[in-house]
Order: C-alpha cells, then structure tokens, then sequence
C-alpha cells in the first residue's frame, strides 16, 4: 500500500500511544510506501528526517504539491519535478507583478516554486487574480490569512496523482490522510481517504459525501490508524496483532552503558578470568559506587565473542560483596567488529573531527553501518536491562546512536548522555557526513552533560542547525568558569533546550579527581624512594614536565618546536632545565600515529645534538606509559608542568599535577593550554596558546621564572577547585541533574487528579 499524509495535525498528531503504535506499525512493514505530502517548505521537514521515531518516508511531496522528492536522498523526482518547473516563472517575478499591492507580508519560511504571504481577505481581489494568471500561476487564500502564489494546476493532489501513476501503485492501494481544507486536492482524485478526528469543518463539509472518505473519531495518528482497519490495509485480521511487542521491562533501576566493562578480562589457559582493574581512573569507581547500596544495576558493555572459550555468557557477576545487585550485561562483539567500531572508525572518522582536526578524517559508508550495528546491539541489551522508568546513563562518542535506538524500544526510560571527548562547534562537527543522524539520536537523551560549558554551548549550536530548537532556560557559567579568560570560555550557557514537545536538560559537569588515589600513591614507599633518587638526580636542574599520549591533538610537536626556540633565545637555560617528556604509545595497529612518531623522534634527536652538553640532555623522551604511582613521583619533583593540547575534552593530567602538588605543599606552576577543558576550571594555571609559537615559549620561560610566593598563591587556587569538583562531585552532581528531569517527566505522564508517587 501507498500511505500519503499531511504532516502537522495528521501524521505527527494524535495521542502518543497512536503515534507510536502506528509508526511501529509503519516500521514493521517496509512494504507500506510512506509519503509526506505538506505544505512545508522541504527544508521545513529536515528536521523530522533526523528523528529517530518518526518513520523515513519513501517520497516527499512538499510546498503544497510544488516541490517532489525521493525521501532518502532529498533529490527530484523526474520527470514529474521537471513539469512543475516548466511552470514557474520565478519568485522574483511574482514578486514584482505583487509589488504595487498594499498589505502582503511574506512568510518567513522555507519556500520553493511558490510564494508565500501573510494577507487579509480583502487583499485578495479579481486584479490580483488576473495578473497572476497571466503568469501561469494561480492564487490560493486559505484560513482567513495564507496567501500561496503556486504555478497553474499544481497542488497536493495532483503531484499526488502523478507520483502513484509514475511509480505504478494501484489506486484501489492508495490511503490519503489529512485535517484541513489545504488536504481537499488529496480527497479529489478517487483514491481512499480519512479526515483524521478534529478535522477543520471546512474539510469535513467539503468531503461529506464522498463514500471513500473516512471521518475518523480519534485525531492524527489514531485516525489514520482507524482507516486502515476499516479499508482493510494490511488484512482485516487486527492491525493491533501486526504491531510488534514493545521491548518488556528488565529490573535494573540503572543501567550504565559504556564502552568498556568495569572488570579487566583476561584469557589464561584458554579460559577467561575477570580481575579488577589494576589502576582504574577515577570514573569506573565513582559509577560503581551508585550502586554500593544495593541498588539494581546493569553495566552494559561489550565483550569479545570467542568461540574457543564456550558460550558467550551474556551476564556475569562484578562483585557481589560491594554491589549485591550490579551485573554485567555483556554485548558479543567479533574481534572485527571491535577493530572497525572501536580502533578504526572512531578513532579514523570521529576523533580528528570532534577535536577539530576534520582534515584528518576519514568517512567509511561500511564502517558506519559497523558502527550502527554495534550501538544497535548495545540499546537492544540496555532495553532488556531497564526497568520501567529506570535511568540509562550512556557514555561518549563511541555510543552515539544508542539513544536513538533505545528511545524506540523504551519510551519510558530517562536516557542521560555524558560526553567525555570534546564537542566541537557546527563549523567543524557539520563536517560528519551522518550529522543529522548522531544529532536527532542524541536529542532523544533527556539529558546530556559536557565538561565544560564551550562543549555544551556547541552542541546548540549544531542541533539548532538540524531542527527548529528554543533555548528555554540559560544560566551564567562564572564564577566556577572562565567567562573571556581562555580560548574555551563563555559567559553564559543554554541548560535547557526545547525541539518539539520535549525538553533537554544540558549541563557542564567537569570530570573531577579521586585524590585518595594520589594519596596513596604520595605514601606509597616505593614511590617515596623514586622521588628522593629523582630529588638527588635532579639537584641542580629544574625539571619541566609534559605527559600525554601520542595524539596529534596533544600539541606534542608544538611543544618541542617552542622548547627549541626557549633555549635559542635564553641560553642562561643551557645545563639548568630539562623537559621530560612522557609519550604514551596508542593502542596496536592505531597506524595514524606512526608519522607523528617519527616526526616526534627527529625533533627531540635534533634539540638534543644542538644543545646537549657532556652531562646535560636538554630532552628526556618516554615512549611508554608509566605507572600511575611513578607519575606522581615526577608531578612532585616537576618545576614546571607544560601540557599544551590544540584541543582537549578536558585533561586529568593537569588535574593529577595541581593535586600532587597541593598535597605536598610544592609549588610547582601547571602551564596549560587555553583549548583544553580544564583550562575553563582551573584558576592559577598559566594559560598558553598552543598555536602561537611564541607564547608557548613565553609562557613556560614566564613559569621557569615565577617567584615562589606568585607560583604558591597560584597552586593553592588551583588546588581549591580540584578538592572541591573532585570525582564524587562530579557523579552526584550528574545524577542529580538527571534525577530532576526524570522526576518531571513522571509527573507529566501522570494523570490528571492523581498525584505523583
Ligand atoms: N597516564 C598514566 N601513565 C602515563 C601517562 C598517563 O597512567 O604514563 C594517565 C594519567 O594519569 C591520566 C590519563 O592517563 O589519568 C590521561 O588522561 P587525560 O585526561 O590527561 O588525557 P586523555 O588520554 O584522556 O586524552
């Protein structure tokens, strides 16, 4: 069959039940030819292509009947597109034949092939008529106010007609729906239709007699509904056996969906053993600990699928003593599904264009069905997880299509989104060639969080670039932010945002430190014995430190050329400093890295023949990870922590460094670049910026010569923010965000005259 509908108070009205019921309905049966026929402009009806839970339609029929286009691809249908243009004499000259007539407004919307104004009744008169008749076009007064100049004969029903005679579809298989008198046209060419309920009299007059024509009682969705029971489309049999189960209920109140398993696996012996992480970060813990209460959890996250260990097993225990009632829901993945989703596709597509390094990307068609397939499978676990009304917690980049595909399953569950890496702004993120996608899933979270308010200012900005969206409430980002201080500043940012009838909470939640851990790696004695040799072998040299992993978003080649020109202009600095540089190797067969290494290399074997001394190695290059204990031997011993990303979601290291520092009473001073998020938090650091040479060098020359008192009053302000946003803050402040927005969207599904529990 041929479902042909009008948009607003037909196909996207109509009680949720209906709309959801009848786009499943829609979904299940790839067989139905879905056509919007509006009297949107096409770009109005982007914006529904973008939401996940409005079915894709086959054909669009849009500018009351002007404009007809193939639903996927948004381009002409020939030749019926062609005819309509044969016609057009061009706006500009309807324009001008209008001009000497008194009170027309243009509307201000997307508009093709016609124009549109704003008019009263007695605007419209017989001179008027005549004159747009001699064009080729023909006037349409609708509603009291809507003036349309459209070319001669053309309207939705005739467009109508022609696309079900191009594409063959058997009338007697055509439904029509509508709710206004612009929908006549559509009722005029004998096929089956239904005036959906709350139908503009007008219509419903104008379609009384009309045998084919239904007057459904239930409005929009539920209307159109009705029709194809009492026409018979799809078999009398019961359109309510057709619509498939609604994904039932699990018992988990949350369920957290990340990429990675709380628990290392590890295969020994052929048989895979779970073990806790060796060093976790702060994170994992922290969304563990909401469910040290007993709480019902899931963690949702994927597992290789090895058939030399047996069957998958898809739960399993994390630790029963702590979190009686967490479990592991296990998403099986092949091993090539990992390498293309995670290694490959993220890392080669997403992350050079999230941290504005587009140029660098590339876009597979192949790896983003991978990438679809792989988040398909995590919403349908975390949909069996969830108990009714239960918050999902979904986290970064890697996850992005889950909300879409979970919102469809379950509706009812509070779908919170943290973004980890850098959100960047519509200019570079517009880049992706599946924006529209990754944007209308994310808008089905009810709340998303950023580090910083930059991040989430950004999002805005692309979203709005997507759909019709209202910023409902905004809120001032000082004084916990940077206002104008850094290159990732801003004064004020939106918290609320609005795109149809929902609401999105955003928020900037900075990801905080668990300072116990640096606690007791400070006590540890091993690292104690570390610090005093580094003490002894670092007496007369001041140590500046940079750590990060090979990444070219790390600004690691910047830094060394800015090394090379400090030593050039400063020889007082010749035997006195030193730049320990720990690089971090990326994970195996991350290929994009290999030229920067080398790169890296040539620039630290060059400083180092110009300037070394017998004795004296101007830079010291570790290219492997080191043990987090060791670190905080060298944050203590560090003069000078240089960490100058171009671009960063946040970075934990400056974090670690002003901790380290703070709890030791040092006075080392943290040079940071202005376009890493912490830059917007951390007070008392000396920004940088990491694309101008010179006031990198500045800046850590300025930092090398700082007096003890200025350095100390720095540290402590810095250290006030880590102590106080650490990563306990970061969790509750989160989850009590998200608890607000499910707390109102349970009272709002509430009947009238009960109250909420
Ligand atoms: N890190 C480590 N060993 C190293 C270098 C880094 O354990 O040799 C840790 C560091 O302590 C920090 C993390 O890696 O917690 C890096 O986080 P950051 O936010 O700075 O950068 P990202 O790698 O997430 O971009």
């Amino acid at each position: 069959m041929l479902l042909a509908t009008d948009l607003d108070g037909t196909f996207l009205a109509g009680d949720p039940d209906n709309r959801l019921k009848l786009y499943q309905l829609i979904s299940a049966h790839p067989e139905i030819d879905l056509v919007f026929v509006t009297g949107r402009g096409l770009e109005s009806v982007l914006p529904l292509l973008s939401d996940p839970t409005i079915p894709q339609p086959d054909y669009i029929i849009c500018d009351v009947g002007c404009t007809v286009v193939h639903g996927d691809s948004q381009q002409a249908i020939q030749p019926l597109q062609g005819a309509i243009d044969e016609l057009w004499p061009g706006a500009q000259v309807i324009e001008d034949a209008l001009s000497g007539f008194d009170g027309l407004q243009r509307q201000e919307v997307p508009q093709e092939r016609r124009v549109s104004y704003f008019c009263e009744q007695d605007v419209v008169c017989d001179e008027m008529r005549d004159k747009i008749e001699t064009l080729s076009c023909e006037v349409l007064f609708s509603a009291g106010k809507y003036l349309d100049i459209l070319p001669r004969g053309v309207n939705k029903g005739t467009t109508l007609s022609l696309l079900v005679d191009h594409l063959g579809v058997d009338p007697e298989a055509v439904l029509v729906a509508g709710d206004t008198l612009n929908d006549l046209s559509m009722y005029q060419q004998s096929f089956k239709g239904v005036c959906v309920g709350a139908s503009e009299t007008d219509l419903l007059a104008a379609t009384e007699h009309q045998a084919r024509v239904l007057h459904a009682g239930a409005t929009g969705c539920g209307g159109i509904l009705e029709a194809f029971e009492h026409f018979g489309f799809l078999g009398h049999a019961g359109i309510a056996a057709e619509i498939p189960e609604s994904a039932s209920s699990g018992k988990s109140d949350l369920v957290i969906v990340y990429h990675r398993l709380p628990y290392e696996e590890i295969v020994e012996n052929g048989e895979l053993i779970r073990r806790r992480p060796k060093s976790p970060n702060g994170i994992i813990p922290t969304l563990l600990s909401f469910f040290a209460d007993g709480k019902a959890g899931s963690w949702v996250a994927w597992s290789i699928d090895d058939p030399d260990l047996g069957p998958f097993q898809t739960h399993t225990e994390v630790d029963t003593d702590r979190y009686e009632k967490l479990v592991a829901a296990r998403v099986p993945l092949s091993e090539e599904d990992v390498e293309i989703f995670y290694k490959r596709f993220s890392k080669e597509a997403f992350w050079p264009t999230l941290h504005t390094f587009w140029e660098r990307a590339t876009f597979r068609d192949d790896h983003w069905q991978v990438f679809l397939k792989v988040n398909k499978r995590f919403a349908e676990r975390t949909a069996e997880e969830a108990a009714e009304n239960a918050v999902v917690w979904i986290h970064d980049y890697n996850l992005w299509m889950v909300p879409a595909f979970l919102r469809e399953l379950r509706p009812d569950v509070t779908i919170a989104f943290f973004h980890h890496t850098y959100f960047p702004s519509a200019d570079v993120f517009n880049v992706l060639p599946w924006r529209r996608e990754i944007i209308g899933s994310l808008l089905q979270c009810d709340h998303i969080g950023f580090h910083i308010p930059r991040q989430a200012e950004n999002f805005v900005d692309v979203a709005r670039g997507v759909t019709p969206l209202e910023v409902t409430r905004k809120a001032g980002c000082a004084p916990r932010f940077l206002t104008y201080g850094c290159a990732v500043g801003l004064d004020e940012m939106s918290v609320e945002i609005a795109v149809n009838d929902r609401k999105i909470g955003l928020g900037a939640h900075p990801v905080g430190l668990d300072l116990n851990r640096v606690r007791n790696a400070l006590n540890d004695s091993d690292v104690q014995t570390r610090m005093e040799s580094l003490r002894k072998e670092l007496e007369d040299v001041r140590l500046i430190l940079s750590v990060e992993r090979l990444d070219f978003t790390k600004g690691i080649l910047e830094k060394l050329h800015a090394y090379e020109r400090m030593l050039s202009e400063h020889p007082e600095l010749e035997t006195k400093v030193t730049l320990m540089m720990v690089c971090v190797p990326a994970a195996k067969g991350m290929t994009i890295y290999e030229e920067l290494l080398s790169q890296i290399e040539q620039t630290v074997g060059r400083i180092n023949g110009q300037f070394a001394r017998v004795g004296w190695t101007p830079v010291q290059f570790f290219f492997r990870a080191l043990p987090f204990e060791e670190l905080v031997a060298y944050y203590t011993m560090a003069d000078v922590m240089w960490i100058t990303p171009l671009r960063d979601g946040l970075n934990l290291v400056a974090k670690e460094y002003i901790a380290t520092q703070g709890l030791t009473e040092g006075r080392g001073v943290l040079v940071l670049s202005e376009f890493a998020g912490a830059a917007a938090e951390l007070r008392g650091a000396i920004l940088a910026n990491p694309h101008h040479p010179q006031d990198l060098a500045d800046t850590c020359y300025y930092a090398l010569a700082m007096s003890r008192s200025e350095a100390r009053n720095r540290l402590s302000e810095a250290f006030e923010a880590v102590c106080r946003y650490d990563i306990e803050y970061w969790g509750r402040e989160f989850i009590e965000a998200v608890e607000q927005r499910r707390t109102t969207k349970l009272k709002k599904i509430v009947p009238l005259g009960q109250s909420a529990a």
